[in-house]
């Protein structure tokens, strides 16, 4: 017993101050009817689609490693997106990517990023020791400018912005984030777009051809592959040859690759399911507008954020009616709130009669 606590002891001096800092990534999962807790897609893969896949994933060699950097793969997506597949890296998830790009920075650099905001960056940036400032958003859910340019005169580092943003599903303007992106000049600029496909917003253009700014997309999302781990960077070639290296050789698995090959060969059931979740989006919105008590927000994504007068309570109440969402209230900007995927149609009325009665 002594000896173990001993080894315990040992242990935390030589691990990094920072991981023994970070708490687990926060998340319960639990089983239940109507899941719209994680902004998955509602639906499976389109069988026919997934026959395909399966009939890939069958005459392929499983004892040999796959492409090492899953040079098919990028090529693949670089297609779909206009994108030189040099500047193309690919992870099992961007997750992974947002850690990579805090470890590509040099020791103790800054992370600058709003909040609220997408867990996972603040995580990374204390994980990794870096210096983290969050910058609280305007009251309206829209970036915090004067903020973050006087943040941007501060130590450089990674400035990183989310849009639409998560959770709030708030989409800033356009030129207001090109204004902004100007003035990042001696910082690396990260966008993440996890939830662009819901909205019009693409920072494709602002993006191609700058070394120091990153895109950020992910399968999880709209391509509702979010059980095959798969997200992308689309930068320019001389940075992503250097993030390249911080992702382990083979990181794409052989089974992925080639499920995701099959989703962009015939990528018109993403069309569909993005139309199909916007216009839910809307009706759900326009349903929970009528409560009493609760504040819904406008969203740009495939998710909606909620402002109860007491979170546990709207969770649990919704729980109760076999409906998982997902608190949003550690922030003291987002006292009360909780997040709500869209889900199907028939997943949303189940939503819609449960919030009624709440
Ligand atoms: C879901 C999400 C991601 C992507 O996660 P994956 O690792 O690709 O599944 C990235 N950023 C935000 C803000 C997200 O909500």
């Amino acid at each position: 017993m002594l000896k173990a606590m001993t080894a315990t002891l040992q242990l935390s001096q030589l691990i990094r101050p920072g991981v023994l800092r970070t708490p687990a990534y926060p998340f319960e999962p639990a089983e239940v009817p109507v899941k719209l807790d994680q902004n998955e897609s509602p639906y499976d893969f389109p069988p026919e689609l997934k026959q395909i896949a399966l009939e890939r994933l069958a005459a392929l060699p499983w004892n040999r490693y796959p492409d090492l950097h899953a040079d098919q793969l990028r090529a693949a997506i670089a297609r779909r997106e206009g994108w030189d597949p040099a500047g193309v890296v690919v992870t099992a998830g961007s997750n992974a990517l947002i850690a990579h790009l805090v470890a590509l920075l040099r020791a103790g650099s800054t992370v600058l990023t709003v909040r609220p905001n997408f867990s996972l960056y603040a995580l990374d940036a204390t994980l990794l020791e870096a210096e983290l400032r969050e910058v609280p958003l305007e009251p309206d859910f829209s970036l915090p400018f004067q903020q973050l340019r006087a943040e941007l005169r501060g130590s450089p580092g990674l400035l990183i912005l989310t849009q639409p943003h998560a959770p709030t599903g708030f989409l800033d303007r356009p030129e207001q984030v090109a204004l902004l992106i100007e003035e990042a000049s001696g910082w690396i600029t990260v966008l993440d777009e996890a939830y662009c496909e819901f909205s019009a917003s693409d920072y494709r253009s602002l993006v191609a051809g700058h070394p120091d700014r990153v895109l950020l997309r992910t399968f999880s999302k709209a391509w509702g592959l979010a059980g095959l781990r798969l997200g992308y960077a689309l930068t320019a070639p001389s940075t992503a040859e250097q993030l390249q290296k911080l992702v382990p050789a083979f990181n794409v698995n052989a089974l992925t690759a080639a499920a995701a090959g099959v989703a962009l060969e015939y990528p018109e059931y993403l069309t569909r399911r993005v139309q199909e979740a916007t216009r839910e989006r809307e009706r759900v919105y326009n349903a929970l507008r009528h409560h009493r008590s609760w504040t819904v927000y406008p969203s740009s994504a495939n998710f909606l954020l909620v402002r109860t007068p007491d979170a546990a309570a709207a969770v649990a109440g919704l729980q109760r009616a076999g409906i998982r969402v997902r608190r949003q209230d550690r922030d003291p900007m987002l006292a009360g709130c909780i997040r709500i995927s869209v889900g199907s149609p028939a997943e949303n009325d189940t939503l819609i009669a449960a919030v009624s009665r709440l």
